[in-house]
């Protein structure tokens, strides 16, 4: 069992950011990374919108530029996935890995959300050539293309409305014959002439070949009929899961499942922070998580030094078994 001031679960911008900040508090952070570093970030082809870079750079290239900025100041990072937790007794907190176990005086979580899949053939295999997650990052690829936004919430028409600056017509398909998203966005979805819909409909399969995609195989849900829909590009915007998985009923969780956070990026068990999409279920952007994750990270290390006497008093009684 190896005994850590901080472990960080997750290793997208939130992650990465927070063990920069307790690194540099001389704090030896110890990042649990998971599948993959620096998570949905690391599947983005390319970021243009995170200040400082004018030219861009691509996802992996962030993230591990994130980390090798942490690790300059002392952050270790783990290739490693939480299996679970005990937080039931306070600090330090326990944590289980599939490769350790770790007591941990503080706990920043930053284990983010995954976009919602439609789970239907073809959308694993054509996921990067022509089925994306997120038209701000992946637009740009689908200058003059006919592409379809499947999905009827605030996400699907903001990013459809985005959209439009790149592809030549943006088809909405939906579920129902009404939209969830607010009336200000549907408002200006319906007055965008490069925006139509198709209502009551489902995507059944995603068709395509070594280019892509081609087309989509629709049902409508009402009159039962299949029809073939040509398309080059598939956005999917219908929510996000948050992975809380781990958490079991240890963390409080709005009715969404998102962790609930104060504005100090404090949950509901003291001495355990989040930040990034695990508790932001609206901005979902790479630079609102680094300010999220600087927040967590400050507010852990205040918390740290507040309890600094107590914790040390911990440390000084024997392990169990001892
Ligand atoms: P959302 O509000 O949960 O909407 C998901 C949409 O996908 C719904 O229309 C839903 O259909 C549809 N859907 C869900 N599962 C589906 C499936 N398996 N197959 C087909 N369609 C499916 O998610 P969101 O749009 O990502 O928004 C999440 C939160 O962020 C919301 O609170 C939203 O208001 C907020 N947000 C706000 C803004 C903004 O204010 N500018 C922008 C983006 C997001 P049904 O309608 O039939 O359930």
């Amino acid at each position: 069992m190896k005994k850590e001031r901080v472990v960080i679960i997750g290793s997208g911008p939130a992650g990465l950011t927070a063990a920069l900040y307790t690194a540099r508090a001389q704090l030896a952070p110890v990042v649990i990374a998971g599948n993959q570093l620096g998570g949905q970030v690391a599947i983005t082809h390319e970021i243009e919108n995170y200040p400082g870079f004018p030219d861009g750079l691509s996802g992996p290239e962030l993230v591990e530029r994130m980390k090798e900025h942490a690790e300059n100041f002392g952050a270790v990072v783990e290739f490693d996935l939480v299996e679970n937790v005990d937080f039931s007794s306070g600090s330090p907190f326990y944590i289980k890995t599939y490769g350790e176990e770790y007591l941990a005086d503080a706990v920043i979580v930053t284990i983010g959300a995954d976009p919602r899949k439609l789970g239907v053939p073809g959308e694993e295999e054509f996921t990067g050539t022509g089925v994306s997650y997120c038209g701000t990052c992946d637009g740009f690829f689908f200058r003059g293309k006919d592409i379809v936004v499947v999905g009827g919430g605030d996400s699907a028409l903001e990013e459809g409305l985005f959209l439009t600056r790149f592809a030549t017509s943006v088809n909405v398909i939906h579920r129902r014959d009404e939209l969830r998203a607010g009336i200000q966005l549907q408002t200006r979805a319906f007055n965008n002439e490069k925006i139509s819909f198709t209502w009551n409909s489902v995507v059944e399969e995603i068709i395509g070949d070594e280019n892509g995609v081609n087309a989509l195989r629709l049902k409508n849900v009402v009159t039962g009929e299949e029809t073939i829909h040509p398309t080059e590009g598939v956005f999917i915007f219908i929510g996000h899961d948050p992975n809380n998985a781990v958490f079991g009923d240890q963390i409080a969780l709005n009715e969404n499942g998102y962790i609930i956070t104060d504005q100090r990026y404090r949950t509901n068990v003291e001495g355990v922070f989040a930040a990034g999409e695990i508790q932001d279920e609206i901005w979902r952007q790479v630079a609102t998580s680094v300010g999220q994750g600087t927040s967590a990270a400050m507010s852990a290390i205040q918390w740290l030094e507040a309890n600094e006497e107590h914790l040390q008093a911990l440390d000084a009684l024997p392990a169990v078994g001892d």
